[in-house]
């Protein structure tokens, strides 16, 4: 699948992404885009992916590609 990332050495899906930044399940994700900025920790490439944790909430999340790095929307 096209919409698959590399993230920290593995092929990750939007789903798994937003998993990893979320550190839960989730329900639904949208699929994987370019952030266009720099992970403040490393200074490598960041991912975004709009998630739905749950049924009313929808959450637009961030990742790092090449460490542990992610941040969220959330208030
Ligand atoms: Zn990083």
């Amino acid at each position: 699948m096209a919409d698959n990332r590399v993230v920290e050495g593995r092929m990750v899906t939007p789903q798994r992404l937003a998993e990893l930044i979320e550190g839960d399940d989730i329900m639904d994700a949208e699929p994987i885009e370019d952030a266009n900025r720099d992970c403040p920790d490393c200074g490598g490439d960041v991912l975004e992916v709009g998630y739905m944790p749950s049924a009313i909430e929808f959450v637009t999340g961030w990742k790092c590609q090449d460490c542990g790095w992610s941040e969220t929307d959330r208030e």
